[in-house]
């Protein structure tokens, strides 16, 4: 069995951003060789998220709304981890939205369904933030 090990980083310019990584995941796959197998993405963060959805801004837009209404960021006063720190929210978000996705590896590519995208989903940005792919197969 051969692995591949790959970390990137994002940096988004807001504190809230979804990121499609579909095609860095792609070329990861790619450049490992590995033709059948599992790719693992997971964000190496607490406040940041990897998941699997449609590549729709309609949605994006609904899913920002939905989890402001959830978690929303303010007051930042209404948070006890907050006393530390003012991103009490975007942990919440993250356990919401997944630490990680699994994709299929067939023949050499991602085998994702018509209308399945892989997201970073930024909670706490503005700065770097480190996500890992880790692909196992032969
Ligand atoms: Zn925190």
């Amino acid at each position: 069995m051969k692995s591949f090990r790959k970390v990137l980083t994002q940096h988004t310019n807001s504190r809230r951003a979804f990121v499609n990584i579909t095609r860095d995941v792609a070329a990861a796959v790619a450049e490992s060789g590995i033709r059948e197998g599992l790719c693992l993405v997971n964000s190496m963060h607490i406040t940041s998220s990897i998941f699997i959805n449609d590549n729709e801004s309609g949605l994006h837009q609904d899913m920002e709304k939905w989890l402001e209404t959830l978690a929303p960021e303010k007051p930042h006063s209404r948070y006890a981890h907050n006393g530390y720190e003012d991103n009490a929210d975007a942990h919440l978000k993250r356990s919401i939205m997944g630490r990680e996705a699994v994709v299929a590896v067939t023949g050499g590519k991602l085998d994702l369904g018509t209308w399945e995208a892989i997201f970073y989903g930024e909670f706490d940005g503005k700065r770097d933030k480190r996500l890992l792919i880790k692909i196992i197969g032969e």
